[in-house]
């Protein structure tokens, strides 16, 4: 069969209220544009993020029932790390409630003030802990990511060139090497196989660990296998064994591809370094064998590492991302090519070329996308990154707004939805105005700007 179909049936439902055009004036008006100020009951189809809005399986339901909710001991626990080191191969499993926690405590373990840490791209709570650590986060992609609407695979690589030249440049002040999977801030694209081989050399030959941040590990492994030779024959798990042989431990955030709502961990093969990390866990995170999640988070998780492998919901969830990118794409929308894994980014600077980066066109775009349809979109642009901070730069180098589809949530036709919304907006593009912020905070202003249009 060429259709790929959602390989599941629906089994509990949340509604979904409809709003007319007048309700969603009124509510974007009240939010200041902002549409991170805008209640989730007033979204028809919600694409801000793919973090922990992901549908659990019948089976994680069932395995919920099982948590054992005691202090120390956990059962829970042991079968939450039996599977994180089944799939990911680290010896030390150090659990907490959500990715960044994960980062804070291995860099504040490791990072000395004026240290680097090299990243393919560093995502944003990535970033925000190096820095909180005193160290310097230096992104380091590859040249034809710059291009963003040239289809090219394996685009979320690491510049290795780059790499060598930083670690012998700044001998003796890193203290570890990072690799996304796949790279969310550049456009949710994939690292290859033999990029992460060649950068574990590197590192080896420098003598510096190689973590990697493994929110959607599984996506990274259906790339590899489905677009870099001697993969196909392969397994998703054993992939997934692969990417993490090269590395000496990883970071976590079970809200992506581990299928659950909440939930992370820290990884490691260093024994030295997790008795520190533990102790920082149970100063902040709780005991080590819940570390701030509860026994019924660790089950969802055992369960879902696993579904998230397996081959049919892979090509369902490919499919889907892939299927919203073409249709918009084909129609002449600007996209990040190829589609990631995770989301579509569309290129705002090229969809509305009359509002220049200072005037905000991902605000824009992200607000006509709530008039016209009440689809929730998120901007990656000069709101994000830009500043008006001295020394820093005022815009971002690109205006993208993504469109992160959830795990398991929505169907075929609420994707067709989006795609008529999206053509709609597009077609009458010239009429769109830029944007102003009138009132924000210094940092993560993103989240509760106001905003008024131009
Ligand atoms: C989401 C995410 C994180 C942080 O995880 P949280 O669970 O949101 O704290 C870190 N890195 C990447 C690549 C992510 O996508």
């Amino acid at each position: 069969m060429k259709t790929i179909i959602e390989p599941f049936r629906v089994f509990a439902v949340y509604p979904i209220r409809m709003t007319s055009r007048e309700d969603r004036e009124r509510a974007i008006r009240d939010a200041g544009y902002n549409v991170f100020r805008i209640a989730a009951r007033d979204v028809i189809v919600d694409l801000l993020t793919d973090s922990g809005t992901g549908a659990m399986s019948s089976e994680q339901w069932a395995a919920v029932m099982r948590g054992d909710e005691s202090y120390a001991g956990s059962e829970s626990f042991t079968r939450f790390e039996a599977a994180v080191r089944d799939i990911y191969g680290f010896r030390h499993v150090i659990p907490t409630h959500q990715g960044r926690a994960a980062e804070r405590i291995l860099f504040q373990t490791v990072c000395r003030p004026g240290d680097l840490v090299p990243n393919n791209t560093h995502f944003d709570t990535t970033r925000a802990n190096v820095e909180h650590a005193g160290a310097e986060a230096i992104d380091l992609p590859p040249i034809e990511s710059r291009e963003l609407g040239v289809p090219r695979p394996f685009k979320g690589n690491m510049d290795v060139d780059a790499l060598e030249a930083l670690l012998e440049e700044r001998r003796g002040h890193v203290p570890l090497v990072m690799l996304t999977v796949t790279n969310n801030s550049g456009g949710g694209q994939p690292v290859s196989m033999a990029n992460i081989r060649s950068v574990s050399n590197i590192c080896r030959e420098h003598g510096i660990p190689l973590y990697i941040d493994a929110c959607r590990f599984a996506e990274n492994a259906w790339f590899i296998r489905n677009h870099e030779e001697g993969f196909a024959q392969k397994p998703y798990i054993d992939i997934a064994r692969e990417m993490f042989s090269y590395a000496d431990g990883c970071t976590m955030s079970a809200k992506k591809d581990g299928l659950a709502n909440i939930g992370g961990f820290l990884a490691t093969n260093d024994g030295r370094l997790a008795r520190q990390e533990l102790d920082l866990l149970i100063l902040t995170e709780g005991f080590p064998t819940y570390g701030g999640m509860a026994g019924r988070d660790l089950e969802a998780i055992a369960v879902g590492l696993y579904e998230v492998l397996e081959p049919d919901y892979l090509e369902y969830r490919m499919a889907s991302t892939r299927y919203l990118g073409r249709h918009i794409a084909d129609h002449g929308v600007p996209i990040v090519e190829p589609p990631g894994g995770h989301a579509i980014y569309i290129d705002a600077a090229a969809f509305c070329p009359q509002i220049p980066p200072r005037e905000l066109p991902g605000i824009s775009l992200t607000v006509e996308l709530y008039r016209e349809a009440g689809i929730r979109g998120v901007e990656i642009g000069t709101v994000m990154f830009g500043s008006e901070e001295p020394g820093r730069p005022s815009t971002a180098p690109h205006e993208l707004v993504r469109l992160a589809l959830p795990r398991r949530t929505y169907t075929q036709s609420h994707v067709d939805y989006v795609v008529e919304a999206i053509l709609a907006v597009f077609a009458r593009r010239e009429e769109m105005r830029g944007y102003r912020i009138v009132e924000a905070p210094k940092t993560l202003r993103h989240f509760t700007a106001r905003f008024e249009s131009l």
